[in-house]
């Protein structure tokens, strides 16, 4: 059984990387739950999500392509929400135009506003 505390660590809502004054807010996509920022748009998935979500119809992850590519944030150095490691910029395998931030830590992907719309087309 999971202590009580590490429920409550999992259960405490993550600082945006980006914009940071923001909670990410969990939002649900078929079974996938990911977390995301009202201010800057951006979404965060943990490990694998990102391939989850992108293989689901688009219908379902409309939602989610929401946001404009914002110059500054995209500039910005990010730090994982869950583990604090700095994040990596790395080109994404589906679109070489698209530079997420991914932690190399925990595998985790963080997309700035706009960029899911890009990467699923
Ligand atoms: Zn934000
Ligand atoms: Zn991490």
């Amino acid at each position: 059984m999971p202590s009580t505390l590490d429920l409550e660590t999992a259960c405490e809502p993550m600082n945006c990387p980006k914009c940071e004054t923001h909670k990410l807010e969990a939002t649900r996509v078929n079974d996938v739950e990911l977390d995301r920022c009202s201010q800057c748009r951006g979404i965060w998935f943990d490990a694998h999500e990102l391939d989850t979500v992108l293989g689901l119809d688009s219908k379902e992850t409309h939602a989610l392509k929401k946001g404009k590519p914002d110059d500054w944030l995209n500039r910005k150095h990010a730090r994982c929400p869950r583990d604090g490691s700095e994040m990596l910029r790395v080109y994404s395998a589906s679109n070489h135009e698209v530079i997420l931030d991914q932690c190399g830590k925990c595998g985790g992907i963080w997309l700035d506003g706009g960029e899911f719309a890009k990467l699923s087309g």
